[in-house]
């Protein structure tokens, strides 16, 4: 043991090599999540992974412990293939996962379930978690009785009963209040300082900038569809981080501004053809951000309202929504031509403003305008011309093939609440059919 153990100091807890995950989708497609993925957590660091919702972290996060398999590539543990689960991690999910039926003590037992251990030391290990995160006056309370805070405490100390070596915690504190959110990241951090302690390493799943910024000592912020590594970034701010320090912004804002570029890129993502108007919609199939129509008609109203609100960050604050949430929204708007977004900006076009101005009737007329212009809604509007009701499951495969890193299901439910919205489009999910709605002329007039 002696001999490999400098070598174990080497080599990173968990660490995945050229990993690849494709799940199979409801409908039975292919959906590449991760592709070729290189990352490691090393003893001492506390690494942060961000990324947008449905970007694969916590994909990644479970492959890194070994709850799933990569489809290819490899997954290792101190340097050595991982078999089964990592044995120096333990995971904290968003929603508690607490037992309602068990007490607090029970639930953080559950922690040591599958380790040989006295029925003593089992009890003075659930103690020290218990006290550890503190929860000392709660141990025969049950889950109801606990606030959101306590209980995520519990999933905690159900975490650190079996003294890990790497804690993970998979958006961890997003479900929580600010002040509340803001006083765990702190004992955590103060927890994964204390020399001597058994935890070493921490690995943070979270799409909150700011939350990375404050904790991590390296930043991974991965780019979706298909998940891949973007950018890498060391964090050597010292502890404990002022947030309002000009390095601690300086550091949100590259991060910021990357992820709105490739989100966002000024640029078409095609030439523009010569003689026709340059029209981001109609450039290429591009997807479209899994926002409901109501959201984007609540952007246009506050953008209406409060004009003095020009960059995608003071709107995340004002609707106190995540940036990541903040930036489907804003750019499901862009897509269908209503804002326009230079850098971080954002601002109306002209069809932006007349569609906010215009009355219900006139509103409806301009979405489907714009709805028809977005390519990827000519694979339902062209099947709908030729039939009158066309299957889900067929217009479900053609989205599969149109755009492979997109979850298809999800794409579909989406267009069809635009196209009723714009009238272009009903779904019945009793019959699993799309149709065009009776008495609105709307989709043949156009056709
Ligand atoms: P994130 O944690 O960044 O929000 P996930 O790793 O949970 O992202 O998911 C990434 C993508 O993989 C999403 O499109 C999601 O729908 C898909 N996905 C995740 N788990 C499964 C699964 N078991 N089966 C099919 N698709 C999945
Ligand atoms: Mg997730």
């Amino acid at each position: 043991m002696s001999m490999t153990h400098s070598a174990d100091k080497k080599s990173p807890i968990a660490e995945l090599r050229g990993v690849t995950k494709t799940y199979v989708t409801g409908s039975g497609h292919e959906l590449k999540v991760l592709d070729l993925i290189d990352v490691a957590v090393h003893e001492g660091e506390l690494l942060a992974l961000l990324g947008q919702s449905g970007s694969g972290k916590s994909t990644i996060l479970r492959c890194l412990t070994g709850l799933v398999e990569p489809t290819s590539g490899q997954a290792l543990h101190k340097g050595k293939h991982l078999h089964g689960i990592n044995a120096d991690a333990s995971i904290v999910f968003q929603t508690f996962a607490l037992y309602p039926w068990l007490t607090v003590e029970q639930n953080v037992a559950v922690g040591l379930m599958s380790r040989q251990m006295s029925r003593a030391d089992k009890e003075q290990a659930v103690n020290r978690a218990i006290e550890i995160i503190g929860l000392g006056n709660y141990h025969a309370a049950y889950p109801r009785e606990l606030s959101g805070g306590m209980r995520q405490r519990v999933g905690i100390a159900r975490a650190l009963v079996s003294r890990p070596r790497m804690l993970c915690l998979d958006e961890a504190f997003s479900a929580l209040d600010v002040l509340t959110a803001e006083n765990l990241r702190q004992e955590l951090l103060s927890l994964w300082r204390t020399p001597g302690s058994d935890l070493s390493a921490i690995f943070m799943v979270t799409h909150n900038i700011e939350e990375a910024v404050e904790m991590a000592t390296r930043i991974v912020v991965l780019f979706p569809r298909p998940g891949r590594v973007g950018l890498v970034l060391e964090n050597p701010l010292p502890y404990p981080r002022d947030t309002k320090s000009a390095e601690f912004q300086r550091m949100v804002s590259i991060i910021h501004e990357c992820i709105t570029t490739t989100t966002m890129p000024d640029v078409p993502p095609e030439a523009p053809v010569p003689g026709q108007p340059i029209s981001r919609a109609r450039s290429r199939m591009e997807s479209i951000p899994l926002v409901p129509v109501g959201q984007i008609l609540g952007l246009l109203s506050l953008l209406h309202d409060s004009p003095e609100l020009s960059n995608i960050y003071d709107i995340s604050d004002e609707i106190g929504r995540e940036f990541g949430d903040t930036i489907a929204l804003v750019k499901a708007a862009e897509i269908l031509e209503f804002i326009d977004t230079p850098k971080d900006q954002v601002c109306f076009t002209d069809l932006g403003r007349r569609f906010v101005a215009a009355d219900p009737a006139g509103r409806k007329a301009i979405f489907a305008e714009q709805v028809f212009k977005l390519r990827l809604f000519h694979i339902i509007l062209a099947l709908l011309r030729e039939y009158e009701e066309v299957e889900a499951d067929r217009i479900i495969k053609d989205i599969a093939s149109a755009l492979p890193y997109d979850n298809p299901e999800k794409i579909f439910q989406t267009m069809i609440a635009w196209g009723r919205y714009a009238g272009l489009m009903d779904f019945n999910a009793k019959t699993g059919l799309v149709f065009v709605p009776e008495g609105d002329e709307s989709a043949d007039a156009t056709a």
